[in-house]
């Protein structure tokens, strides 16, 4: 590797250290003074109980650390694959929850799905896509505390931020980051 690569390998290894060091430094303080910071998330796996609520990115920087934690609580509980969280569905995520003014923790029915869960849910109901967004990380079903899935689905279509599946029967909405485009199932 030449010197200038190396040079600047350990320039953005260093400022990521240091952003993440922040955002360590923000999950510290109180909830308000967080938000000044970073841009904080709070989600919770409604299967498993796990909960991440913090700084998530500082600036442009997703922080590593926090999606290492996110990507555990979204896997796959199924069949617990892990797959990486795209940085983009957190955004919209965070978004919708601010909009939604809910500091209780987005609730998570499904994340990553492995293809093997995919095709079994497929197996089970017509609405699940055979490419689905949930196989590449970049999808989740989504509840928000105290407020309806019709509420939920006004914020999400809203945002502009990528597809939006309405799911007024089992209460629950799907956002993904692929092409804006929408359906009520
Ligand atoms: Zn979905």
């Amino acid at each position: 590797m030449n010197s200038f690569l190396t040079r600047r390998k350990v320039l953005k290894t260093g400022i990521g250290c240091i952003l993440g060091l922040v955002a360590g430094l923000a999950n510290a303080l109180p909830a308000s003074a967080r938000e000044t910071i970073g841009y904080t998330i709070a989600i919770k796996n409604v299967h498993t109980g796990e909960t991440f609520r913090g700084v998530y990115r500082v600036g442009g920087y997703y922080v590593p650390r926090a999606f290492r934690q996110i990507n555990h609580i979204m896997r796959d509980h199924r069949s617990n694959d892990l797959h990486p969280i795209d940085p983009r569905l957190i955004d919209v995520l965070a978004k919708l929850q601010k909009r939604c003014a809910c500091a209780e923790p987005l609730t998570v029915l499904s994340g990553y799905r492995s293809p093997a869960t995919n095709a079994m849910l497929r197996k089970f109901s017509r609405n699940v896509a055979r490419n689905s967004f949930h196989m590449k990380g970049q999808a989740a079903d989504i509840r928000v505390p105290g407020k309806s899935a019709g509420e939920v689905h006004q914020v999400a279509m809203s945002l502009h931020g990528g597809g939006v599946g309405y799911y007024p029967r089992r209460s629950f909405v799907h956002v993904d980051t692929g092409d804006i485009r929408h359906w009520t199932a």
